[in-house]
């Protein structure tokens, strides 16, 4: 297949925010995309040719990008620095400059998906001495046989910065759409925005999106999915099953108001246990092998030996998928440690058995999704604990099944709640007994309960210099939630706060500028365009604002502002695509107004 089909399906899908029509735009892309191309075309859609849960990052800079646009194009790496500062977007650079050079070039060897995807999934295996310059001639090859449309989005993908505006549920429903349309009689109305089908046909229809969904939910890859659709239809994506090694997404919680709304919401009588302030930790063994991720679904077995050993020796399973909270605690003192001492645990590169000898963690287990190849992800709560409990040998202060009751009475509730906060917890959960595990969804299954008003997790998408003594540091940063199609909006700026909290916590002004530093040495490598003193990031710092109040605001794309935003942490354990959404925002705004 051409790559120009699917750049000009992307600029197609930029065009509109109609989220009915990307599904329709994308569902006639798969249709025609032959078999030997649909799991690139599934992964390119989505900017990637890893699968999120995959270790590889393409980790390519703007500088290096800029060089291949001056190889593919003659043009001086100034002259596109300066239509960049103007552009803003370096995507749109490239498509402008190969354009001009095209004007004088005759012939085009047509540019094929697979000679993208090839030389895209090159980038992370050049390793060593010659390593840029590598990467360099991988993408001025591409940009050298490219159209213009076609060099915006090479541009694009292999700084990681597609926005199309694709979200997972336009890609699963395109799935359905054209897999299944034609049995379906999907009819898509493209001037009413919207698409025909009969009350029967809409049972099915709900059917086969189920079907779709679940299969995501163990493979946590829409291009095994769609590709699995494609071949064997209805019966294959049922017959999908988890696999120890490959993590999937976590489950996630919504937040109650106090007892009786959370009560209201799981049920009654519910689980209750202890909301821990530590590292969420999917742990997976298959035999003698055991691998841990983030919540980010990162790999840091590594830095955990200690974890691995207490796993290995104290869970009696060939095989499991497991979810727990890991915290800290104070060799000497005995006392759980705020997630910030553990977070440093997961940076560490060396020193790890010295560093697991300071900062020991306990392990909390508190959920199952596989034990002894049985898949439990539909098996209710209560009887997933119970399996748990089974298989564990608990050790105090090692590893331990998370403090839990089951109750029926706000008065037991409220007197758990004070024990678990008086613990030095953040507060408790209170989970539905009936209900499955449901895979990277808030789906009200539990919820937590905790003091303060709901902060927020935004993900850093730009930045300014600051003045005078900060000018090398980036010192207001630009925080966005995402929206249904996964695309980042803006919702404010953070800047002081951060003073505030350092010196607060450690008494130490000089923390200040370590902070804002801290934040520009992780943000530098991040940009993506610069004008005057802004700066635009590649979204990836991710993290938690506390603020006042949410207000209505034309100012930022997102349609929100924040009240006097707050830095409270950095979140690095948060995938992006996990931030605060809009919907949760427009939620906490209207619960707000009716506070007043
Ligand atoms: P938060 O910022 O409140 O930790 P979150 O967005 O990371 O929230 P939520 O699903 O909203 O995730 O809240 C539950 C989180 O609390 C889990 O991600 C997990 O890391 C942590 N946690 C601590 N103890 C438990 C427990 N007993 N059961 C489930 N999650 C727990």
């Amino acid at each position: 297949m051409e790559y120009k089909e699917l750049a000009e399906i992307y600029q197609s899908l930029e065009d509109t925010s109609k989220r009915l029509e990307k599904t329709y735009l994308i569902s006639e892309l798969l249709k025609k995309t032959p078999s030997e191309d649909l799991k690139k075309i599934v992964l390119l859609l989505k900017g990637r040719v890893f699968p999120q849960w995959h270790q590889k990052k393409l980790g390519v800079a703007s500088r290096l990008v800029l060089k291949a646009i001056n190889i593919a194009t003659g043009t001086s790496t100034n002259r596109i620095e300066q239509d960049w500062k103007k552009t803003g977007d370096l995507g749109l650079t490239a498509k402008k400059l190969i354009k001009n050079k095209t004007q004088s070039t005759l012939f085009f060897k047509p540019l094929s998906v697979n000679k993208v995807f090839k030389n895209i999934k090159a980038l992370p295996k050049a390793k060593g001495h010659g390593a840029v310059d590598r990467k360099i001639k991988l993408i001025a090859e591409l940009l050298s046989s490219a159209k213009p449309i076609e060099a915006k989005y090479i541009t694009r993908t292999v700084l990681e910065d597609l926005r199309v505006g694709v979200g997972e549920g336009s890609l699963r429903d395109a799935i359905v759409w054209s897999f299944f349309g034609d049995k379906l009689k999907i009819r898509y109305n493209k001037e009413e925005n919207d698409f025909d089908i009969s009350d029967e046909e809409r049972i099915e229809y709900n059917k086969y999106i189920n079907a779709v969904q679940e299969a995501y939910d163990m493979k946590n890859d829409f291009a095994e999915v769609a590709k699995i659709a494609k071949e064997n239809g209805l019966e294959g994506l049922k017959n999908v099953n988890l696999e120890v090694g490959k993590p999937i997404k976590v489950m996630l919680y919504q937040k109650a108001e106090d007892f009786e709304d959370a009560f209201e919401t799981v049920g009654k009588p519910a689980a209750l246990e202890y909301k821990y302030d530590g590292f969420r930790l999917q742990i997976h063994k298959n035999k003698d092998d055991i691998q841990l991720f983030t919540r980010r679904l990162d790999n840091v077995t590594k830095q955990f030996p200690d974890v691995v050993k207490v796993i290995k020796n104290n869970i009696n399973s060939k095989n499991f998928i497991l979810d727990a909270e890991i915290i800290g605690i104070d060799p000497k003192t005995k006392r759980w440690l705020p997630f910030q001492n553990i977070s440093q645990r997961i940076k560490r590169k060396y020193n790890i058995h010295r560093m697991a000898k300071t900062i020991p963690v306990i392990i909390n287990i508190f959920d199952a999704m596989q034990i002894n190849n049985k898949n439990l992800i539909k098996t209710p709560f209560s009887e997933r604990r119970a399996e748990l409990k089974k298989i564990t040998d608990q050790i105090p202060e090692k590893i331990e099944l998370a403090e839990q009751i089951i109750t029926d009475s706000q008065k037991n509730a409220e007197d758990f709640y004070k024990q678990s906060l008086g613990k030095g917890n953040e507060g408790i959960m209170v989970k539905a007994l009936d209900k499955p595990y449901k895979p990277g969804s808030r789906v009200g299954y539990g919820v937590k309960v905790k003091p303060i008003m709901e902060t927020l997790d935004l993900v850093i998408t730009g930045a300014e210099w600051g003045q005078g003594k900060r000018a090398e540091w980036l010192s207001s940063f630009t925080v966005s939630c995402i929206d249904q199609d996964g695309n980042f909006r803006e919702i404010g700026k953070v800047g002081t706060g951060i003073k505030e909290k350092e010196a607060e916590q450690n008494k130490d002004k000089n923390l200040e500028g370590a902070t804002f530093k801290q934040l520009t040495n992780l943000l530098k490598p991040l940009i993506i365009s610069e004008k005057g003193k802004c700066v635009k990031v590649k979204p990836k710092i991710v993290i938690e604002i506390n603020y006042e109040e949410i207000q209505r605001s034309p100012t930022y794309s997102s349609g929100y502002a924040l009240r006097f935003p707050r830095l409270v942490k950095l979140r690095p354990e948060k995938p992006i695509e996990e931030v605060s959404t809009l919907e949760q925002i427009r939620e906490y705004y209207q619960t707000q107004k009716h506070r007043k």
